[in-house]
């Protein structure tokens, strides 16, 4: 199996006009987790749907590749057939289309063959504790949070794309879940040196799929990287220190203040 790189470089990028991605560089090869953390609005999801040609953002500047191969020419199924995965924070519902018919498609365009696609799917959904049931529900209809996350990290795990991008894939999943789905990533990190990018808020999902880097997006760049003690760091101190705001938001509420209680507005120095 050849190395593969994704490459993103001074990439910038405007939503509904305004300037969200102002220069992000970041490169990413086979088998490394990189873990991209950041205040909320900061652009993570934005760089996760511009990596993948979402309609509606506008690339200002900079470039992607993909093995030499310029994604941002590409539209979004071509960018999925030259082997990046998205994981969506939100995935789509999608009424009247079931898992295996997607997978069942997207693996006959590769060229493999499909005959026992269900046997790995009945695989994948037990490795990670997905029930079988869901297999035939149309994509996403009616699945909580969570199970929408397994259901597509069993499409990962059967896609086996060489980068994959996982965009707050924890969120929603009860611990039992996300150690499955963090451990499933991370052993598709060493099966089949899958690339990982992956945004999180969470050191939960970082101890059971170990980041080789953690960086900070803010500002619409990467503000700082470093290793797995970045992670820890922000879980503790927050993105202040990026961002130039104040670590917490300032208490103009007192938290002892009972307002069934005794007290009147009167008696208090507020
Ligand atoms: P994050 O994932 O880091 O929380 P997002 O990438 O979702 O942040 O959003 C970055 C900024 O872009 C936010 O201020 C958000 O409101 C804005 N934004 C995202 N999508 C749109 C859109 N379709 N139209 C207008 N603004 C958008
Ligand atoms: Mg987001």
């Amino acid at each position: 199996m050849s190395a593969s790189e994704l490459i993103i470089s001074g990439l910038s990028a405007t939503v509904a006009g305004n300037p969200i991605l102002n220069g992000v560089d970041l490169t990413i090869r086979s088998g490394e987790v990189h873990a991209v953390m950041g205040p909320n609005g900061a652009g993570k999801s934005t760089l996760s749907h511009v990596l993948m040609g979402k309609p509606g953002y506008e690339v200002t500047g900079g470039s992607v590749t993909l093995d030499g191969a310029d994604l941002l020419a590409m539209p979004v199924w071509d960018r999925a057939a030259a082997g990046l995965f998205l994981a969506m924070q939100y995935p789509t519902e999608v009424p009247g289309v079931q898992l295996r018919d997607v997978l069942n498609a997207s693996i006959v365009t590769d060229g493999v063959d499909p005959a026992d696609l269900d046997a790995r799917l009945l695989a994948e959904a037990d490795r990670i504790g997905f029930d079988h049931a869901f297999l035939d529900r149309p994509m996403n209809v009616d699945l909580s949070g969570g199970e929408k996350k397994r259901n597509e990290t069993v499409q990962l795990s059967i896609l086996a794309p060489k980068i994959a991008i996982l965009d707050e894939i924890d969120s929603g999943l009860d611990v039992d879940a996300l150690r499955d789905v963090s451990r499933r990533v991370e052993a598709a990190t060493e099966e089949s040196a899958l690339g990982v990018l992956v945004i999180t808020h969470y050191n939960k999902l970082l101890d059971e799929l170990r980041p080789d880097h953690v960086h900070v997006l803010a500002g619409g760049r990467i503000a700082a990287s470093g290793g797995p003690e970045l992670a820890e760091e922000l879980e503790r101190d927050g993105y202040a220190a990026y961002t130039g705001a104040s670590a917490r938001p300032a208490a103009d509420v007192d938290p002892d203040w009972d307002p069934f209680g005794d007290a009147t507005f009167a008696d208090r120095s507020l």
